[in-house]
């Protein structure tokens, strides 16, 4: 696809962030570049437009970015999943474990009815963590996830490409 190389240069790359070592992938500059943006939105809409998705689920706080615009697009409902006391209602709650200490999703209950047929999007995948507790919580209410879609993968999860034995999409590789 000749859009991905414009999507991959739009991504800046801030090293020793946040942390010395990292080489931080900050969609941020994506998001300027209203070709790229738009590209990038249009791809996974054009994807999963025509797989009977009703629940774009998108990981607090950079899938919040893709999320909303893919689930109008196809007609389906946005479902936040965020991290821990920032939902006020009911919520299901998902651990996963990190390079240093644990992290955790919540997800409302309610938003999602059995049976329902979603995807889950996040801006980066690298170990598959954040992404495996987002598949339990949706697994947990019943419903079926058909794919995980991340703009940039690394190579490694790029060719695996499964998480929880779901299909991983991914754009691009880390810059
Ligand atoms: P994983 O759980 O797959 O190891 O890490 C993925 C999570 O970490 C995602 O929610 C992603 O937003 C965040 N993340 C880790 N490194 C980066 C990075 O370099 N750039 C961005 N934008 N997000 C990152």
């Amino acid at each position: 696809d000749p859009r991905l190389q414009a999507i991959s240069r739009a991504i800046r790359v801030v090293p020793d962030f946040p942390k010395p070592g990292i080489m931080f992938q900050d969609i941020t500059t994506l998001l300027l570049d209203h070709k790229a943006f738009k590209d990038t939105v249009d791809i996974f809409v054009d994807r999963y437009r025509d797989m009977d998705v009703s629940v774009v689920a998108g990981v607090e706080a950079r899938g919040f970015m893709f999320g909303p615009a893919i689930a109008l697009a196809i007609g389906a409902k946005f479902v936040p999943l965020r991290k821990p006391r920032k939902l006020p209602g009911e919520v299901i709650a998902e651990s996963y474990v990190l390079e240093y200490g644990t992290d955790c999703l919540e997800m409302h209950v309610g938003a999602v009815e059995p049976g329902e047929r979603a995807i889950v999007i996040d801006d980066l995948v690298a170990t598959g963590g954040t992404l495996s507790a987002a598949i339990k919580l949706l697994e947990r209410v019943g419903a079926e996830v058909v794919e995980c879609a991340c703009v940039i993968g690394l190579p490694e999860v790029k060719d695996c490409c499964r998480i929880k034995g779901k299909p991983l999409y991914i754009l691009v590789e880390p810059r």
